[in-house]
């Protein structure tokens, strides 16, 4: 397999090209392997899409699609429905205006050095950041929908899906274990929301670093690093420690709107 051209890019930057390939790999091919969505299934995938219509930031096609989606499951009296039926509205057979999903990968700052590292898995995380660190932004966007009542509605939904979805049933397990173990049922706010998740992406890094899914070009370790966020860093009876509130800052701006570029985007 052909490596794709080699993208410049900045790590102090999210790519809008990374989150709408995420979703592209999500809707055609992870999703594909299910013939038919039901039960719980099914209510993992509405709320996901809920939670992308609501929370996905920048309002263009994708936030179009994810709510005509959202329409359309909800009109839906159907215990079960068909997966071609959602690729259809994924592919916007209706022709209905503004409506788009790119139909590629077009990875940037989750390009791997070489086939096989980074891409989709990478891209999943950015995307649950993002959408942890839209809803402290705007946390009355989930009012008036099915997640309006979850404390953490976010790390629900990804919980829900990486177990029900995600093509690495291990990471599945890992994340599930970690979650109902690591003081994810007491969060209640979206600031704890969001610093759970970062937490927990360093256990994985932490976890991971050295092993042979690390790209040998973005080595996996405790992240912000102080290249991307020196504040962050402090010493704690001559023991490195991160400061939290300064961390949170740095998430909320870092995974921010502001900080979307859609540089190389469709
Ligand atoms: P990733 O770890 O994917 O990170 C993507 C980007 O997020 C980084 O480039 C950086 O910009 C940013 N980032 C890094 N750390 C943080 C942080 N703490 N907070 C916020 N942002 C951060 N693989 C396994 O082999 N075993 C597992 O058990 C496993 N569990 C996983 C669980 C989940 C929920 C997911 C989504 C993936 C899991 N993976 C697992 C895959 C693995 O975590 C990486 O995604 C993959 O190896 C690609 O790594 P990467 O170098 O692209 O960086």
């Amino acid at each position: 397999q052909d490596s794709p051209p080699w993208r410049d890019f900045d790590r102090s930057v999210v790519y809008a090209a990374d989150l709408e390939s995420a979703l592209h790999y999500l809707f055609r091919v992870e999703l594909a392997s299910h013939s038919s969505l039901e039960g719980d299934e099914l209510q993992t995938f509405k709320d996901l899409v809920t939670l992308l219509a609501k929370l996905y930031p920048g309002g263009g096609a994708v936030v179009k699609l994810m709510e005509t989606l959202s329409d359309w499951l909800l009109s839906l009296p159907l215990q079960k429905i068909p997966y071609q039926a959602v690729l259809d509205l994924v592919d916007n057979k209706m022709k209905i205006s503004g409506v788009f999903l790119g139909a590629e990968l077009r990875w940037v700052g989750c390009q791997g050095s070489a086939p096989g590292f980074r891409g989709y898995p990478c891209a999943l995380w950015t995307l649950f950041h993002v959408l942890a660190a839209r809803r402290h932004a705007a946390p009355s966007s989930l009012r008036h929908t099915a997640l309006e009542a979850e404390p953490a509605p976010v790390l629900s939904v990804m919980r829900r899906y990486i177990r029900t979805f995600f093509g690495c049933e291990e990471c599945g397990r890992n994340f599930e274990k970690a979650a109902s173990s690591d003081g994810a049922a007491g969060i209640s706010t979206p600031e704890q929301e969001v610093m759970w998740l970062w937490n927990q992406h360093n256990e994985v890094n932490d976890r991971l670093a050295g092993s042979l899914s690390d790209d040998p070009l973005f080595p996996k370790g405790a992240w912000p690093p102080p290249t991307l966020c020196a504040s962050c860093h402090e010493e704690n009876r001559g023991l490195h420690a991160f400061n939290q509130q300064e961390v949170l800052s740095f998430l909320l701006r870092h995974y921010g709107e502001d900080n979307l570029s859609r540089r190389y985007a469709v």
